[in-house]
């Protein structure tokens, strides 16, 4: 509805041709723009949540429920619309999830300040009173809602992934699924030099591969390509890796189109074919005399290579992807090398441009031959080789799989974690609301505003789930109240981790129920979706530049 009035509003007009929007009108455009792409994701929140069907020009369908997919699949123009757009992108990029309620909480915050403004409360008030909030419910959250990871164990984690993963085409097989993110996570954690532990998505190759169910699914040590030995002569195994990673041919070296040369003797013509051959032999030889044994490339390998390969005992592997070969030249301190020219023009080739494994095999895995990566240098490596019926499900599988990673890293890296399900908004709500009346200036307004926009979370969770969200929603808030009251020791501080039981239409203590996210992700949403509403707030001016007049 929201949509099509923003369409017909002859405002939107005002965008094409030369033109100045001021003051309240353009607050109400921004704020309409907002509400209608926020409308658009609002069903999609939680674990009932509903999917999208999103059909592009060329007809490819995408089936969807991830905010940052969903969003940037959507053509949209309103330059306001647009920083949301950016906002749910850049969470997913960020924290890996969350998006969704981002995009939801910042156009809630827009709305709210934008009443404010009506009501005489000059935008700048408005923002310093939100920024106060959102300090205040990052520093309440830390302190009160948080628990470490170590005092929950393994299981937290997997909690931790089955809960992103409730939302999306994996809910049914996350008891199979957020193990298996955990283990993989868990694989490639690295100590860098500062001594601190670090877990890189980008290390977990994950593969796809068409038939079979999901459940037959599985995860492997050490970084897996969906490739096989260029020769059947070469070695499947070779221990103590030292990978030249290549974006090049190593073809027969042909003369470029359109090269004249005039010859004489037919002799010449051999030899030229000869050196043809040559050169790429003496390319090759310069690479195996550094040592390497095992040469991976973007492209194509000649057969007159591969005997060279053969004797040398080297393994070679053609057509890898080249994000591939990016990542494995990450992973084992290789350099990924275009070309073999130096500054002088000379070919060489460096022994510094070669990575370490401990060893690289082919193996026949399930019914698919792939070549492992294992034990790599720099950083350790896991793979998970998706099995789906087709393509849509086994993309939208990948999509969710690569949100329960980011989950499960941000968890790992940062230690803590707060109940879901509404629990931790409700809990911020009740805070800043009494908050509010400790302060005797007009911030209270837009400190008791966002505390009214967090409740939109716990309230769209309900209504999506088809249970009566207000009844929920003010249970939920007399139980935090009441925890909020009680002093530190008493018992019933316990309900601070309540939350809602979607399947169940009940509050419960979703701690102890597993529905847990990363502290650090609901903070970096609460922080975004300040930024993207007080950054909307500010504007009060919008000047379209006229195209010029021929
Ligand atoms: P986003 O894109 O924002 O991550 P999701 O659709 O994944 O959106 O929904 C996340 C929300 O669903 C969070 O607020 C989370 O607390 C809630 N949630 C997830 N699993 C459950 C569950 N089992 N019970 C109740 N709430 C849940």
């Amino acid at each position: 509805m929201a949509a099509t009035m923003y369409q017909r509003d002859p405002r939107a007009g005002l965008f094409l041709g030369g033109s100045r929007v001021s003051g309240a009108e353009i607050r109400d455009q921004n704020v309409m723009a907002c509400q209608t792409v926020s409308n658009i994701l609002k069903s999609s929140l939680g674990p009932v949540g509903l999917d999208k069907m999103l059909v592009d020009n060329v007809g490819d369908v995408t089936i969807t429920n991830d905010g940052a997919t969903i969003l940037s699949l959507l053509e949209v123009t309103h330059p306001a619309a647009r920083i949301l757009v950016s906002l749910a992108t850049q969470q997913d990029k960020e924290v890996g999830d969350g998006t969704t309620s981002v995009v939801l909480l910042a156009s809630e915050l827009l709305r709210r300040a934008n009443e404010l403004v009506r009501n005489k409360i000059h935008p700048t008030t408005v923002i310093a009173g939100y920024r106060l909030a959102c300090k205040e419910a990052c520093r309440f959250m830390a302190e009160q809602l948080s628990t470490k990871v170590d005092k929950l164990g393994r299981d937290c984690l997997v909690n931790v992934a089955k809960t992103s993963m409730s939302s999306k085409i994996l809910a049914a097989d996350d008891d199979f699924f957020a193990p298996l993110a955990v283990d993989a996570m868990l694989a490639v954690k690295t100590v860098n030099a500062r001594g601190e532990k670090k877990y890189p998505v980008k290390a977990v190759n994950v593969l796809k591969a068409h038939g079979k169910s999901a459940r037959e699914s599985f995860m492997v040590k050490g970084y897996a390509l969906n490739c096989t030995v260029a020769s059947q002569a070469m070695k499947t195994r070779v221990q103590n890796a030292k990978i030249a990673c290549l974006d090049m041919n190593l073809a027969k070296q042909r003369m470029h189109l359109g090269v004249h040369i005039t010859i004489d003797d037919p002799e010449q013509l051999e030899a030229i074919r000869a050196r043809e051959s040559e050169i790429t032999l003496e390319r090759l030889r310069k690479i195996l005399a550094t040592g390497a044994n095992v040469i991976l490339t973007t492209k194509g390998i000649d057969d007159l290579c591969l005997k060279e390969f053969v004797e040398a005992g080297a393994m070679a592997v053609r057509r890898c992807r080249k994000e591939d070969l990016r990542r494995i030249a990450k992973a084992t301190g290789a350099t990924l090398v275009s070309s073999l020219a130096n500054l002088d023009g000379e070919e060489t080739f460096e022994a510094t441009s070669l990575g370490f494994a401990d060893e690289v095999v082919q193996e026949r895995i399930s019914d698919d031959e792939l070549i492992l990566v294992k034990g790599t240098k720099i950083v350790n490596s896991s793979s998970i080789i998706l099995r789906g019926a087709n393509d849509y499900m086994l993309d939208e599988m990948e999509r969710a799989l690569h949100d329960a990673l980011s989950i499960v890293k941000r968890t790992l890296e940062s230690g803590s974690v707060v109940p879901g399900g509404g629990a931790v908004e409700t809990a911020l709500s009740i805070y800043l609301e009494n908050f509010a009346t400790t302060l005797g200036s007009r911030e209270q307004l837009a400190i008791a505003e966002f505390a009214n926009a967090l409740l939109t979370i716990p309230k769209t969770l309900a209504l999506n789930a088809a249970k009566d969200s207000t009844d929920l929603v003010a249970k939920l808030r007399a139980y935090h109240n009441a925890a909020q009251n009680a002093p530190q020791a008493d018992p019933k501080r316990i309900l601070m981790f309540y939350g809602l039981d979607l399947l169940n239409g009940e509050v419960i203590d979703n701690r102890s129920a597993g529905v847990l996210e990363p502290t650090i992700s609901k903070i970096k949403s609460l922080k975004s979706a300040l930024e993207a509403a007080t950054s909307l707030l500010r504007i009060d001016d919008s000047i379209t530049v006229a195209p010029e007049q021929k």
